[in-house]
């Protein structure tokens, strides 16, 4: 049943203008890449923080409220540094194979550093950050900050008990104040870079809206509806030529008033993504 669904998603691709991608932490997860649960991979590279602080997930390790700055910056260090060196995973390769070749551009919430590994800069735009990236905590200027080197730093200086020495907790090098890893939350950063990833898919959408568009939505949950789910259902909607596909692993209902101009998948991604470049190439 979902082989028909495939097919008939390759087909819309091959006829497309250009595809929209929106995609979500579930593109992450059918990756081997979740960060909701403990996971084979979690435990390979987590077990030290796990018996030290009882964390049983990477949000959970990540959003944990450690007693000293120089243990929050030891489980950074490991995380980001998990996620830098972290080979891409198949569904975004897969993802690419079935792209290239197309106009193509891709919206994501996430922040792992999976789709800049696959994808060109120009034809991204990670809407709640890049932990490749530092902030000003408060934040005092508009830059971010590369942090590859400092990270291998901290890590070559943690001690056993996981925790890196205060000095190398990394400051603003205006202000003073602590950096925070450049993604969502309260003081996020939406400066230059932020705004002109974000400019690019306004761009995108202005040169398809009446065209053939089709909107691609992988993985896509509910946890913040407004940054893809609702434009993507806005778009379908309101563009003439445009058709909406979302595929994930729970079951999900299209919205009736897209009827006829939306095709719901319930399917892992995995799978998805590997047959449907079987179909395309
Ligand atoms: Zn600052």
């Amino acid at each position: 049943m979902n082989q028909d669904k495939i097919k008939n998603v390759a087909e819309l691709i091959r006829q497309a203008d250009a595809v929209l991608v929106g995609a979500g932490s579930g593109m992450s997860s059918a990756a081997g890449y979740n960060h909701y649960h403990c996971n084979e991979m979690f435990k390979k590279y987590f077990k030290d923080f796990e018996q030290t602080y009882g964390i049983r997930n990477l949000f959970q390790g990540f959003y944990y409220v450690y007693s000293k700055p120089e243990q929050q910056w030891g489980f950074y260090s490991r995380y980001i540094t998990f996620m830098e060196t972290s080979p891409a995973g198949q569904p975004y390769r897969d993802l690419y194979e079935c792209l290239k070749g197309k106009e193509y551009f891709i919206l994501t919430t996430n922040c792992d550093i999976q789709i800049p590994k696959v994808f060109p800069e120009n034809r991204i735009c990670q809407f709640q950050g890049d932990f490749r990236y530092f902030q000003c905590s408060q934040p005092c200027h508009d830059q971010i900050y590369e942090n590859y080197a400092m990270i291998q730093d901290m890590l070559d200086s943690m001690n056993d008990n996981q925790e890196i020495p205060s000095e190398k907790i990394p400051r603003c090098p205006k202000c003073g104040w602590k950096m925070v890893p450049w993604v969502q939350d309260n003081t996020f950063l939406q400066g230059e870079y932020w705004k002109t990833a974000y400019q690019q898919y306004k761009n995108f959408v202005d040169t398809y809206k009446n065209k053939k568009l089709l909107l691609l939505e992988l993985g896509v949950g509910d946890m913040t509806p407004s940054v893809i789910k609702l434009p993507f259902w806005d778009m379908a909607y309101n563009f003439s030529d445009t058709f909406l596909v979302t595929v994930n692993l729970d079951a999900g209902s299209s919205p009736e008033h897209l009827n006829g101009k939306c095709l719901t998948i319930n399917e892992d991604l995995l799978y998805f993504l590997q047959k449907l470049r079987g179909q395309i190439q």
